[in-house]
């Protein structure tokens, strides 16, 4: 059996995993051996006696920052770890959570679910030595145009993302097909029972069972949410472009 789909983390808070990911669709198939998680602490590749990872910024200013030499040999670990376990995969990407990184879209989360897992890397403080980022290949990911205190609920939001698309993970295999963004639309709105919710009943072309009109609906709805909260989305598609695709660096 080839392995199955594993997210290495490199993080100073191992203890924060699995957390969220520990639960409901993530957490079973996480527990069914579906995909894999490991979470390997930063700190154990400390190499002074104080095990610390962080100094102080060159040329001054606020906060700490991770070292390069630390960072790097946590990475060169979890490579060594794999190679020993036999489980190295060929051009495993290799993630920075990083508010200054290429901001992540569902057709990135998508070549990441297709291939054999990423090894990311968590930052904290004021982030890492630029220097770590080329000599290991890091290929920088932001989660959106806001700043955390860590990059750990970053590859959270990540590895839950590709963790729904794996095999045998969702209930259907298709209803990951027709939701927000992998037609270059937001989805179209949801209804279910009571009929009638606060005087609000369901649209009626939902209950006519006439599948074509039901499709047709759906259709018309997505377009306008799309083109009301989301011009950019709404012209990259009507330009023929696929929205902003992004490579995985092997
Ligand atoms: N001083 C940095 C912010 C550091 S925040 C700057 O101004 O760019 C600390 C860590 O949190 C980062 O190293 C990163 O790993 C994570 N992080 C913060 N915001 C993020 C975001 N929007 N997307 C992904 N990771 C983020």
């Amino acid at each position: 059996m080839t392995s199955p789909w594993r997210a290495t983390v490199l993080t100073l808070f191992p203890e924060m995993f699995p957390g969220p990911l520990g639960v409901s669709l993530a957490g079973k198939a996480l527990a069914a051996g579906l995909w894999a998680l490991e979470a390997r602490d930063i700190r154990d590749s400390a190499t002074d006696r104080h095990r610390s990872v962080d100094d102080t910024p060159a040329g001054g200013g606020p906060g700490m920052v991770l070292r390069a030499d630390v960072l790097a040999a946590a990475i060169d670990a979890a490579d060594i770890a794999a190679d020993r376990a036999k489980d190295r995969p060929k051009r495993r990407p290799r993630l920075l959570m990083s508010p200054r990184g290429r901001p992540l879209t569902q057709s990135q989360i998508m070549e990441l679910a297709a291939g054999p897992g990423p090894l990311i890397v968590c930052g904290r403080f004021e982030g890492v030595d630029q220097r770590v980022i080329a000599a290991r290949g890091l290929e920088e990911v932001s989660i959106g145009d806001y700043v955390l205190s860590g990059g750990e609920i970053a590859a959270m939001a990540l590895i839950d993302a590709c963790v729904r698309l794996l095999p045998g993970v969702m209930g259907q295999p298709d209803s990951g097909s027709e939701e927000s963004f992998s037609e270059g639309l937001l989805e179209y709105p949801q209804y279910t029972r009571p009929q009638e919710f606060e005087g609000q009943p369901i649209p009626e072309i939902l209950l006519s069972g006439d599948h074509a009109k039901v499709a047709a609906w759906r259709l018309a709805e997505a377009e306008a949410l799309t083109k009301a909260r989301r011009p950019d989305l709404w012209a990259a598609k009507n330009s023929g472009q696929k929205p902003p695709k992004t490579t995985t660096k092997g």
